[in-house]
């Protein structure tokens, strides 16, 4: 029998918005923009090399890895300094890359399911990436938002949902974490005491290696039923 449920946590990309398509989209943005703004960096580093520059960041400051909006600023910064640009064209790059990856559309429940569910519960959204419950549009159904630079680390890391726990103030057992990621969401939120809830879209099977999710579902819709089920209508 699990615990009563006191609150739920939401990863974000791929689980509340298809993040693949965002990604190119503010890649490709962030290209046109350079491409404008700042030609000799253009040209000097395409996508490739920059993700190279980011992986080269990411070696030199492991404990900094887990934070994208770092690695990606700090690898844009050395390419403005090696393209003869001022080091602060790389925020300004950077927030052209953040506007456009914030620029989502949720699946088409999942407004409505969060309203629901916030109705019940306490909301919360933990994410390895840099998309903003707020900046997105769906911050009003949410009592905060934890991601991986706030936590020092990402999922599966038990810190991550270590410091969730922190700011939700709530047992371990009675946080129910929902997300599609069967290691980083489902086997991370069992390491840590959590109950799990692993949303998937496109009918996969569950990894074997891994000890199966306490509740699965194919989209916030089914979530909804499950969870007002538990709590009671
Ligand atoms: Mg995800």
């Amino acid at each position: 029998m699990p615990s009563p449920l006191r609150a739920l946590s939401f990863d974000l990309d791929n689980t509340l918005w298809d993040t693949p398509p965002v990604l190119l989209r503010a890649e490709a943005v962030l290209r046109a923009w350079l491409e404008r703004e700042a030609p000799a960096l253009a040209a000097r580093y395409d996508g490739a090399a920059l993700a190279r520059l980011r992986a080269e960041v990411a070696a030199a400051a492991p404990a900094r890895a887990h934070d994208l909006s770092y690695l990606r600023t700090e690898a844009l910064r050395r390419a403005a300094l090696a393209s003869g640009y001022a080091a602060p064209l790389a925020e300004r790059a950077f927030g052209v890359f953040l506007t456009a990856r914030n620029d989502i559309v949720p699946f088409a429940e999942v407004p409505g399911a969060l309203a629901r569910l916030a109705r019940r519960l306490p909301l919360y959204a933990l994410s390895n990436g840099n998309a903003c419950v707020w900046r997105v549009g769906l911050g009003r159904h949410f009592r905060a938002a934890i991601d991986a630079a706030m936590a020092g680390a990402a999922k599966p890391d038990p810190r991550s949902f270590a410091r969730l726990l922190a700011v939700a103030a709530v047992p371990a057992a009675t946080l129910l974490h929902v997300g599609d990621d069967a290691e980083a969401d489902v086997a991370g939120a069992r390491a840590a005491g959590l109950q799990s809830a692993w949303v998937n879209r496109s009918g996969e099977p569950w990894p074997a290696a891994l000890p199966r999710a306490d509740l699965e579902v194919a989209d916030l819709g089914e979530l909804v039923v499950e969870v007002e089920r538990r709590l009671g209508t």
